[in-house]
This record gives C-alpha cells, sequence and structure tokens, in this order.
C-alpha cells in the first residue's frame, strides 16, 4: 500500500489515501467521503458488469481488478471516445428495446456485460457502423481483443456462449492472467 495524498472531489482538498480503490476515504476539510476512483477523475468501473464487480467486492478482490483495469486494460489512459461510444449506443439501444442485457458476462477483466440482440440493428460510431442481427450476442471488445482481431471497432458481435463465465469464486486467477484464453 502506498500511502499518498489525492484531491477531495468536492473542495479538490488534500486528502490521505492509502491506495485502495474499494474504501471510501473522508476529506477533514469539507467533511464530504468518496469512493477513490483508480484513474483519479475516469471511471474504472465503466466497462465492468455490476454483478461481476459485486464478486470481486465479495472476495476482498477489488483491488487487484482495479489495478488489472487501469494498467492492462486502459494501459494508464483514459477509456478512448470510442469505448464511450459504445456505452452510449449500448444504453441507447437497450432503451430503445433493440438489445438487452443478459444475466452473463465476459469471462475476462474488466467482465463487460454481454447483450443479445432483440431485433436487427447497429451500433454508431461516428461515421462508421456495427451491423447485428436479432439474436446475435454484443459485448464491449477491450484493446487488447481489437489488437488480436484487429478491429477498428470496439465490438465483438457473435455467440459468446464458451466465454461466458456463471462463477468466479476460484477461477479469478485464470479470469485475470487469461483475457480472451
Ligand atoms: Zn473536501
Amino acid at each position: 500500500m502506498n500511502r499518498q495524498q489525492i484531491p477531495c472531489t468536492t473542495c479538490g482538498a488534500p486528502v490521505d489515501w492509502n491506495g485502495s480503490y474499494s474504501r471510501s476515504v473522508e476529506c477533514s476539510y469539507c467533511g464530504a467521503s468518496f469512493v477513490p476512483s483508480a484513474t483519479g477523475t475516469e471511471d474504472v468501473w465503466l466497462m465492468t458488469d455490476r454483478v461481476a464487480r459485486a464478486r470481486y467486492e465479495f472476495k476482498g478482490t477489488l483491488d487487484s481488478l482495479a489495478q488489472d483495469i487501469r494498467f492492462e486494460v486502459m494501459r494508464a489512459q483514459d477509456w478512448s471516445s470510442l469505448d464511450r461510444t459504445f456505452v452510449a449506443e449500448a444504453a441507447r439501444l437497450e432503451e430503445a428495446g433493440a438489445i438487452r442485457r443478459l444475466a452473463s458476462f465476459w469471462a475476462a477483466s474488466p467482465h463487460p456485460p454481454i447483450f443479445r440482440a432483440l431485433q436487427n440493428g447497429e451500433f454508431v460510431f461516428e461515421d462508421q457502423r456495427a451491423r447485428f442481427k436479432a439474436d446475435q450476442e454484443l459485448v464491449w471488445a477491450c484493446p487488447m481483443t481489437r489488437d488480436r482481431f484487429d478491429l477498428r471497432l470496439p465490438i465483438l458481435v457473435g455467440d459468446f456462449q464458451s466465454e461466458r463465465i456463471q462463477r468466479l469464486c476460484g477461477d479469478m486467477a485464470n479470469a485475470m492472467m487469461g483475457r480472451m484464453s
């Protein structure tokens, strides 16, 4: 644990921090408490399925997952505009009833949720489109996956039954080690 100071998200005053991303810290100046983000102002959990995150939290390994996302998935940078567009498009399509979030998530960190298409449609990334057909599954593709499969857009369309995971207990090492394994 590296002791350091981070700015209070409310008033900006320096707050002592022990390096944990899973415990909230309290500002002694304004009294606000907040949970530090692994990236300071960026959202390290943007791509992570809520249930997956809760399972790591339950096991007490949330900090390792946050570190993995920050340095291996995000490569110590912010999410790209394409990543943020994926999140916005998924929300738009879910709202429109074109896709629905399944009760399972990608096996590898950062464990993004898997969606199923209820009808034909498309994700729009500025001037590019990723089309999908009814019954296909959709998941956000991390930078490593994009490199490996030479993808221009951060999305995989297909059937991911074999990549799904319904339990993490005991499997965390594999999930952390083998993205796309
Ligand atoms: Zn404060």
